[in-house]
């Protein structure tokens, strides 16, 4: 069994202590990882601390090399990293899984490298000039969940380094061995201490908790529930940290009566259960218009029994298991309440271990838990509407506001009633699909500020004016 290091300042670095990591297919060990404390995160701070004087220093040129460099690196290591990815996470290798999960990381990667923020000038006149300059924030923290490993690393660490900033990222305690070795792979052409990588089990010590009041951290980027950002913007208050926050959702979608059932069947699947329903804006309720409701059922019943489940190693399947017991135990609890309020239509009987089938229950509305909480697994909730204002309300009736999406034939309609969707992304006839040149973030509960694209960039910088 492999013991994978921490890398800080550039060197792998063992503790007395480490922890295990289980392949949620089958329980057995995957590897270990390093048990880190206040200790071993100050080390990892003062190395990022001290690259950030000659890294933040490069001209942009030389960021963006480095940066595309960082990119390659990546992409040569991908079937590498996607096996790991599938053996620590469960996603298979296969289909929407872990080799397209980098293939995301390695687009994201090279789309931002080829980002720029060049100074603006906002006046040059006889009254005088003044410049508009980003300037780097010193030491970014990143914490990151268990759902899509490396690519939320690349998503947190890309734009930090491209604009001049140096990072120490902490990963879920579910799933650090892939991005332990992805630090590792990008220490191999970046200068010691940029890139520096703490793990530990979050049971003795919070490692997050630190982060988020670390006096030398500058700004978190964190990526998880809103109940853990909560406390992250409550522990960075203090230091004044810069913050994203990409947190939950409670994604909705609208079908409306004028959509086709057969057609959207396959889109509305993947829209809920991509990665087992185990994405932040995957859909989470789901809304359809009384007349077409049964065939809407029908059609995506169908098409979810031809889905198959297993080990994510095997080339045949296309979902795995629940990440962890605390997330099964969540969504096997949300079923069984809902058995008692609406239908079963597929599923709804948990498998062996940490496997559960793709299960959608009809019949439900808005005040039920399944409705009302993020499950995050692989179930969805469909709930009948006859008016499609009421459609709305019931969609806006929640804390969070991540995505949304809206099904129909009639685009112009489904624009309409997308319009006034509260949420942050908002899609027609599909759900979920992100990239990296629009911005992505959450209103309400789900979070603060965005990633992706020169506005994601921003972020990463302060602003500065120059008045000459
Ligand atoms: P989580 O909040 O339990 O954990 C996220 C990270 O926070 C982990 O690394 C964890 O170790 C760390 N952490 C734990 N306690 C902490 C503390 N007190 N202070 C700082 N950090 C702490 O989330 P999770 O279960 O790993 O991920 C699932 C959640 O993430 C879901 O709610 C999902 O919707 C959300 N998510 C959101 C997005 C998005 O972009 N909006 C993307 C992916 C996942």
């Amino acid at each position: 069994m492999k013991h994978y290091a921490a890398i800080i300042d550039g060197k792998p670095l063992r503790v007395g202590s480490d922890f295990t990591v289980c392949n949620p297919a089958n329980g057995e060990t995957v590897g270990r990882a390093p048990n880190m404390g206040q200790g071993e995160l100050d080390a990892a701070v003062s190395a990022a601390k001290a690259a950030f004087v000659s890294w933040s220093a490069q001209s942009d040129a030389a960021l963006q090399a480095a940066c595309a460099a960082v990119t390659a690196k990546i992409e040569a290591h991908s079937a590498e990293l996607a096996e790991l990815i599938t053996l620590e996470q469960g996603k298979p290798l296969n289909g929407m899984g872990s080799r397209w999960e980098m293939r995301g990381a390695v687009a994201w990667a090279g789309y931002t490298s080829g980002l720029s923020l060049p100074p603006k000038v906002l006046q040059d006149n006889e009254q005088g000039r003044v410049e508009l300059h980003r300037k780097p924030l010193g030491v970014v923290g990143s914490i990151a969940p268990w759902n899509f490993p490396v690519m939320i690393a690349v998503w947190h660490i890309l734009p930090a380094l491209r604009t001049g900033n140096t990072v120490v990222i902490k990963p879920s305690p579910y799933t650090p061995l892939s991005t332990l070795r992805l630090v590792e792979i990008m220490n191999e052409v970046l200068p010691a201490g940029v890139v520096n990588v703490v793990t530990g089990d979050d049971q003795a010590f919070n490692l997050g908790g630190a982060m988020s009041s670390h006096p030398d951290i500058r700004k978190i980027v964190f990526t998880g529930s809103c109940a853990t950002g909560q406390k992250v913007m409550q522990s960075a208050a203090e230091t004044m940290k810069r913050l994203t926050l990409e947190l939950g959702g409670n994604d909705a979608a609208i079908v409306l009566a004028e959509a086709d059932p057969e057609k959207i069947a396959e889109g509305l699947f993947w829209g809920a259960f991509l990665n087992n329903g185990q994405t932040c804006a995957a859909m989470k309720r789901l809304y359809v218009h009384d007349s077409i409701h049964d065939a809407v059922c029908d059609a995506l019943v169908a098409y979810a029994k031809a889905i198959p489940v297993g080990n994510g190693l095997d080339e045949a399947s296309l979902l795995g298991p629940v990440q962890n017991r605390m997330q099964f135990d969540k969504v096997a609890g949300l079923v069984a309440d809902a058995k008692g309020r609406g239908k079963v239509l597929l599923g709804g009987e948990p498998g062996e271990g940490l496997f559960f089938p793709p299960t959608i229950v009809s019949g439900l509305r808005n005040g039920d838990a399944l409705v009302d909480e993020e499950q995050f697994g692989p179930v969805l909730p469909i709930i009948r509407y006859s008016d499609v204002e009421e459609a709305i309300r019931l969609a806006n009736d929640s804390p969070n506001g991540l995505g949304g999406s809206v099904w129909s034939s009639d685009k112009a309609m489904a624009r309409q009633v997308a319009s006034r969707l509260e949420c942050g992304s908002v899609w027609i006839n599909k759900h979920g699909a992100i990239q990296p040149n629009a911005p992505f973030g959450g209103v309400k509960t789900s979070g603060i500020g965005v990633e992706f694209s020169e506005e994601g960039l921003a972020e990463y910088t302060d602003i500065q004016v120059v008045f000459v």
